[in-house]
């Protein structure tokens, strides 16, 4: 299957590249795993309803309009993205596993467990929800009892009773906590002291986030997401969290046993369950026959293009890791890839 562009990911930074593509008349195709639409979205929890978010951004062409703020994120977004496809008639083929891409001379060949494409530009845009980050302590294999990722919650009445330890300085940690309280003992862990701030998470501070991001990504270095790197704005019910004691960490424990985790210290806390609310890594493994990364481990692009490789685009990834990003650097790198492509012809 030879087509000009292959775009993996249908979240919003491959449909936002997918609008741009439309509408240069683009000969390409949009690989997805998921069943259907929603890109990450739709595997995030029930109660992220869309008010606890940092908020979606529209996609081209299409606003997002007003959805009620009490219901699910994955469900207002997946039916949001289902609308976008429809209305743009965007080529998705789903469910579509990419499992590695190779350089074949001029070609790239993108390999599935539906087939081969063979593509002259790569616009990747898989975000990091396949990543759950892990970190190591030590026994974490001697813990006997459940152990967790964001990526794996459901629901607080799954650990309804439960003694959770969460881990992790973010949003979701947070949501977490404030969450479980009422049905659960919580004990909240972070690896640096967690810092509020009293500030609204608004459009400055995204743009400080991003920079500081960016920065990272031109260094060649693991760019860290956006939204890990937005701190915690200091909400009314976050304060009320602080409060009443469900809102206070401890420093990460040292070592993981049997029945719980252990602090440097000394002291011991008994556990059910451990939280982790760690974070994600890009998801990219896919792309590692092309040899991208820098010695400092990321992967160094000049806007949206790779510099170890102009064919390849780079979408959702370091800065534009956020709906308004993705949505941005799918613009960017649809054009980008169109002047590629124009280039070769020109040739
Ligand atoms: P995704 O939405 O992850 O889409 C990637 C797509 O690529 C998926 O459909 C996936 O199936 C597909 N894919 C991946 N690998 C492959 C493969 N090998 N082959 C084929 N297909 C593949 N951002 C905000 O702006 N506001 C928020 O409130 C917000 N909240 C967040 C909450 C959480 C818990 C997390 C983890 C992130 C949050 N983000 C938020 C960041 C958010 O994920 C991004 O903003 C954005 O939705 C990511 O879009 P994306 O298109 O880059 O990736």
């Amino acid at each position: 299957m030879d087509v000009d562009v292959v775009v993996i990911g249908a979240g919003q930074a491959g449909l936002s590249a997918s609008y741009h593509l439309l509408r240069k008349d683009a000969d390409f195709v949009v690989l997805d795993a998921n069943d259907g639409p929603g890109g990450a979205w739709r595997h995030r929890w029930d109660s992220l309803t869309l008010g606890e978010t940092h908020r979606v951004h529209d996609l081209p062409g299409l606003p997002l309009g007003e959805p009620d703020p009490s219901l699910p994120a994955s469900q207002v977004v997946a039916d949001y993205y289902d609308r976008f496809e429809r209305q743009y008639d965007v080529p998705v083929r789903r469910p579509v596993h990419v499992a590695r891409v190779t350089s074949h001379g001029e070609l790239l060949h993108v390999e599935t467990d539906h087939g081969t494409w063979r593509t002259r530009v790569l616009l990747n845009a898989t975000g990091t929800w396949d990543r759950p980050h892990w970190p190591y302590y030590p026994g974490r294999e001697r813990f006997l009892g459940r152990q967790l990722h964001t990526h794996d919650f459901v629901s607080v009445e799954d650990l309804a009773g439960k003694r959770v330890v969460v881990v992790g300085g973010g949003t979701s940690a947070v949501q977490f906590l404030l969450q479980l309280a009422p049905f659960a003992t919580t004990t909240w862990v972070t690896r640096r002291p967690v810092e509020f701030v009293e500030r609204r998470f608004d459009a400055e501070w995204g743009r400080q986030v991003e920079q500081r991001v960016a920065e990272r990504v031109r260094q060649g270095l693991p760019s860290g997401s956006v939204i890990s790197n937005t701190g915690l704005p200091l909400t009314p019910a976050y304060q009320r969290g602080i409060d009443d004691g469900i809102l206070v960490a401890r420093p990460m424990f040292t070592s993981i046993e049997e029945y719980g985790v252990r602090f440097a210290d000394g002291s011991f806390v008994e556990a059910d369950v451990i939280l982790w609310a760690t974070g994600f890594r890009a998801s990219l493994d896919h792309l590692a026959p092309l040899h991208l990364r820098e010695p400092g481990g990321g992967i160094k692009v000049e806007g949206t293009t790779v510099l170890r490789d102009p064919r390849v685009q780079l979408v959702g990834y370091g800065p534009s890791a956020s709906t308004l990003g993705a949505t941005r650097a799918g613009r960017a790198a649809a054009l980008a890839a169109t002047r590629y492509l124009g280039e070769l012809a020109a040739a």
